[in-house]
């Protein structure tokens, strides 16, 4: 290694060590942390957020991905050194384009935001909240500018999460599957009683609801020897480098679905991140590659793998014997089916596979006309309410259960929702580009065998980490891009038989 390369590294390594001391905080502020600590916590993390600006776009910094790639000319675009390079160079271009008197005017705004947002969703009062989110959507805009774009302001944001995707191409991805959703959900609308969830409402200890979950996401591979399970309001995966990934969860003694199939979808998250080469870890490499990517590791897990037939074949009667006395009326069949429940109902969080990505193409279309203004603050729960209403065919009756229900924009997450719909879509292509590898692949699942797909996600998916972009990867692996179509087909499938359709 050369001498430039080897203090690039070390520079990049330090970067990564204060982020990653921010995330220990921010883990920490979710699980551990009593309540009087808020105060002093901020102003913490807003020091080492500035610290950490700083030593991304010191002039030194800058320098040294310079001579660096200088010295390593010539490396093909697949090796390690090149792909560092040209991240750090892109990582660099980015941060170097907000003022940093931005970041922190904008940080501070955000972290007063939530509470404020809180408790106007508490409240159902979106006047509380109007002018504190006319102040976000302000700086958003200007945020936009500051990063550039082309075609469309949204495209800036957009590309924060998703390097490279456009608003243009998001707009074509949900055109293209929208319609289909609408005549499922329609279709099952009128046979919706042919299926309950009554029987995931019953009485789960919760004891043995963490026994069975544990035992459960271990099965799937994730690695208890790199990361740890907490508990927290709000469920989420954090990770401090890859040998040290944090997932967290929540348990309802009457509602046996946000922990067991959460815990799931986290591991999901967390098995990407323990799966990024050892040779990565602490460069700006080492992590997911971008949102869309990691949403398509948790819901496969969640949703491909654990909402299947299969996988319920091997689990349900470890289910049932884990609570004695509560499933013994229900056979594996319908089990199956009260998992797969559609509903038409408004709160994305629970949203089931069908009408999930709806809600999501809700909030980017209302997302792209309020950073145009084409929409007004103002009008915003009106709005919501009637596009609601034409999608869904129901109308939120309180803006708590509509326009104020999501804390994103709270904290100034704009442009990321359609990440959540993107990898929906992928986690299926890059499903079915692994059973075409493996054919033997659903029957190992309904036997609870899960490493060839672990070691398959492992080899095509996890270990590259940022080296490649999300349209890089996901062309390496299917050999074409991101596409609605294998996702609506295997909706189509799973929900004509659940329901009994057709
Ligand atoms: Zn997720």
């Amino acid at each position: 290694v050369g001498e430039k390369l080897q203090q690039l590294t070390t520079q990049l390594q330090q970067i990564s060590d204060v982020n990653n001391a921010m995330a220990v905080m921010g883990w920490d502020q979710e699980v551990m942390m009593p309540e009087g600590g808020t105060k002093a916590r901020a102003r913490q993390l807003s020091t080492l957020a500035r610290i950490g600006h700083e030593m991304a776009t010191s002039e030194d910094l800058g320098d040294l991905i310079h001579a660096a790639a200088q010295e390593i000319d010539g490396a093909g675009y697949d090796s390690d050194e090149a792909a560092l390079l040209r991240v750090a160079q892109y990582d660099y271009d980015q941060n170097m384009k907000l003022p940093v008197d931005f970041v922190a005017k904008f940080a501070q705004l955000t972290s007063e935001a939530q509470s404020i947002w809180a408790k106007a969703r508490h409240n159902n009062d979106f006047k509380a909240f109007e002018p504190t989110l006319e102040k976000i959507f302000e700086m958003t805009r200007q945020g936009a500018d500051f990063l550039g774009y082309t075609d469309h302001p949204y495209d800036a944001l957009l590309n924060q999460y998703e390097r490279g995707m456009t608003t243009a191409e998001v707009a074509r991805i949900f055109n293209a599957h929208k319609p289909a959703l609408i005549e499922m959900i329609a279709a099952i609308g009128e046979v919706e009683n042919r299926v309950s969830d009554d029987v995931l409402h019953r009485d789960y200890d919760i004891d043995k609801q963490r026994e069975f979950g544990l035992s459960v996401i271990e099965k799937l591979g994730f690695d208890f020897t790199r990361g740890r399970q907490d508990i927290s309001t709000h469920p989420f995966c954090t990770n401090f480098s890859r040998d040290d990934v944090r997932i967290t969860t929540r348990f309802y003694k009457d509602f046996i679905n946000p922990a067991l199939f959460g815990m799931i979808h986290e591991a999901g998250h967390g098995m990407y991140e323990q799966g990024v080469a050892e040779a990565l870890d602490g460069t700006p490499l080492g992590h997911g590659t971008s949102l869309g990517v990691h949403e398509s590791q948790s819901r496969m897990w969640e949703n491909v793998v654990g909402r299947s037939k299969g996988f319920w074949s091997w689990a349900y009667p470890q289910l049932q014997a884990q609570f004695p006395g509560v499933l013994e009326d229900t056979d594996v069949d319908s089990f199956y089916k009260s998992i797969n429940t559609v509903k038409r109902q408004f709160i994305r969080v629970e949203a089931d596979e069908l009408t999930y990505n709806l809600h999501i193409m809700l909030r980017f279309e209302l997302e792209c006309d309020l950073m145009t203004g084409a929409i007004k603050i103002s009008d915003l729960p009106q709005v919501w309410n009637d596009r609601f209403e034409q999608f869904f065919g129901i109308r939120p009756p309180t803006d708590t259960l509509g326009v104020l229900q999501d804390v994103h924009w709270s904290i100034g997450l704009i442009g990321y929702f359609p990440t959540y719909a993107l990898g929906n879509l992928l986690s299926m292509q890059y499903y079915n580009t692994a059973v075409a590898a493996n054919p033997s692949l659903p029957a190992e699942i309904a036997s609870g065998k899960f490493d060839t797909l672990l070691t398959w996600l492992q080899t095509n998916i996890h270990q590259h980490g940022r080296k490649y972009t999300s349209a890089e990867l996901t062309q390496r692996v299917t050999g074409g891009q991101i596409d609605p179509a294998p996702y609506v087909a295997y909706l189509q499938n799973k929900f004509t038989d659940v329901y009994g359709l057709g």
